[in-house]
């Protein structure tokens, strides 16, 4: 199990794919390519976090879940 939680935002997403392209086990493109979550765990931790800074528009949002700290964005 990974400690990251995904949260993805739909509305701010333009679907450059960035996300996809660094972790593709946790996010995929859906057919109004917009981000989809495929798998909380996908993906490990770090790996989600790169992606989430990744996008453009900061459509992901990384929670701590042993903390529940908001690890991104900052
Ligand atoms: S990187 Fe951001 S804008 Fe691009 S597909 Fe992922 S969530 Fe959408």
């Amino acid at each position: 199990m990974t400690k990251y939680r995904v949260v993805v935002d739909k509305d701010k997403c333009i679907g450059a794919g960035s996300c996809v392209n660094l972790a593709g086990l946790t996010f995929r493109l859906g057919d109004d390519n917009k981000v989809e979550l495929i798998d909380q765990d996908g993906n490990g931790d770090e790996e989600k976090l790169v992606a989430a800074q990744a996008c453009p528009v900061m459509a992901i949002k990384i929670i701590n879940t042993a903390t529940g700290e908001t690890v991104w964005p900052k």
